[in-house]
């Protein structure tokens, strides 16, 4: 639902697909962690543009097969991850330092402003906006992080100190994108399965989470950091909604009245009392509806491995799930995995089902907006105790994407059901936020304070667009929902 650079996705859609075909279920897992940053340009042009992607793919598709057979053997050693960019021995990261040259402008600021800062932080505030030298593209790597930060050796080393407070992580970031190609075998997308019943699950930070779920023992910050970046989206969703949240009522807690209110409701749903039920005659009970999970403006996190989302369901024995991710951009390059049914009349808006991934687990997906689908009342009627939306970053007050949430946030608020929402960073957030209480101001309840989220991904991830600009996914949490109004009754009041 909101712009990025299309062509990041196809690239790393077809190197999945051809890791699929060719390499084992490891590199299948680590080329969909490779998936980047959605980056958010402000640039024109640099946004959906499908149609243009059909066009060059045939020529790519074959390049890119050749590129996943060199990739798919072990090609760097953990002690011999860094390289700078354009020197790595992986043909993708190449591409993508010669990309960043491309696009991305010096930060020195001796340059005039490219184009608007964004915020009081942003480098580009540092220029003028008029005078100085021309705005020009970064050529020189720097020999610590391997990035391409600035168009020449002598404005690097000038700026060096304002470089040197990211260095380290654009190492890290540096890192981890080539630990990830390096073909070794990833032991942390080893998955536990169902939560004994008994085992409580801890959910004050990610040690105790993975030490209680039963995780593999991920004692090597690097793979904490791989493993995170995939399982933040639906442990996310779970810290919230379980009754063990770390986020609560008290003091400095996060959770509002009004919050507690919904998810009161959501979890009376989420952990129902053990009914007796069983296989037998004697066991039959109704079962209760799904707890429907809408992840709108869906993207990345759409085609998450499934076994990264049955981890939710993990967490909530008891209860079955249905995820719903609705967006334009939810199946972004993905037909040749997964064609787009045909718009029948019966499934009108070629939803994408994927039936029974576990016997808790449904998915579908909806290529399409969502107010769209809220306008014909597809997903009617909606209800406070089983129902939930989901807005992984969704920009709703980034310049180039607000418009598109100006319909569906009305909706939402509409009906009443909570709605979480993340951001990359501080700043991010809170010009979500702020946009919000903008737009439709009193006519909604805050339901969490916003703040860090305990399972943000611990992977930072850098926008190929502007290397200054590093984020993690869900970095932050907060929710809000329509507001309620208490029910009086007039004779009451007299
Ligand atoms: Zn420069
Ligand atoms: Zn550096």
């Amino acid at each position: 639902m909101r712009p990025s650079s299309s062509s990041y996705t196809c690239r790393r859609c077809l190197q999945v697909l051809g890791n699929a075909r060719a390499g084992s279920q490891t590199s299948f897992l680590a080329s969909r962690l490779a998936l980047r940053r959605r980056t958010i340009s402000t640039k024109n042009g640099a946004g959906l543009n499908g149609s243009e992607q059909l066009g060059v793919r045939p020529a790519r598709k074959a390049m890119e097969k050749r590129m996943v057979s060199s990739e798919a053997r072990p090609l760097l050693m953990p002690n011999n991850l860094f390289h700078p960019f354009s020197e790595s021995p992986s043909p993708e990261i190449r591409r993508r330092a010669a990309f960043i040259k491309q696009n991305a402008f010096c930060p020195h600021p001796d340059h005039r402003q490219s184009r608007l800062p964004m915020n009081p932080e942003d480098p580009e505030a540092r220029k003028s906006s008029e005078g100085g030298l021309a705005p020009a593209h970064v050529s020189f790597e720097c020999p610590d992080c391997g990035i391409p930060v600035s168009c020449s050796e002598d404005h690097w080393a000038d700026d060096y100190e304002s470089h040197l407070e990211i260095c380290d992580t654009l190492r890290e970031i540096n890192e981890d994108d080539h630990d990830l190609r390096s073909g070794r075998f990833f032991p942390e997308f080893d998955y536990p399965e169902m939560q004994m019943e008994e085992a409580m699950i801890n959910m004050t930070n990610w040690d105790t989470f993975l030490y209680t779920r039963d995780f593999r023992a991920i004692d090597d910050e690097r793979s904490l950091r791989q493993a995170t970046r995939l399982l933040t989206y639906p442990v996310t969703i779970g810290s919230v909604l379980h009754e063990l949240s770390p986020y609560t009522i008290k003091q400095k807690g996060r959770l509002t009245v009004e919050g507690l209110k919904s998810l009161s409701a959501l979890r009376y749903s989420l952990h129902p009392p053990r009914d007796g039920a069983g296989s037998g005659i004697k066991g039959l009970r109704p079962t209760p509806p799904p707890m429907r999970i809408f992840i709108l403006g869906a993207r990345a996190e759409s085609s998450l491995p499934r076994e990264v989302w049955i981890q939710l369901t993990h967490l909530f024995p008891r209860v079955a799930f249905h995820l719903v991710f609705v967006g334009p951009e939810s199946m972004a390059n993905r037909d040749a995995e997964f064609p787009l049914p045909e718009r029948t009349p019966s499934n009108p808006y070629g939803a994408i089902v994927e039936g029974r991934i576990t016997s808790s687990l449904k998915i579908s997906t909806f290529v399409e907006y969502y107010h769209t689908l809220h306008k014909a009342g597809h997903f009617h009627p909606y209800d406070p105790y089983f129902d939930c939306f989901m807005l992984f970053h969704p920009g709703l007050g980034h310049p180039a994407s607000s418009h598109e949430w100006q319909e569906t946030i009305p909706q939402l608020l509409e009906t009443k059901v909570p709605i979480l929402v993340t951001g990359y960073t501080q700043y991010d957030m809170e010009r979500d936020i702020e946009w919000v209480k903008k737009t439709v101001g009193g006519e909604m309840d805050m339901l969490m304070e916003p703040g860090e989220n305990r399972f943000r991904s611990l992977r930072w991830d850098l926008n190929d667009l502007d290397p200054q600009d590093i984020s993690c996914g869900n970095w932050g949490v907060w929710g809000f929902r329509g507001k309620r109004y208490e029910t009086t009754r007039k004779d009451a009041e007299e």
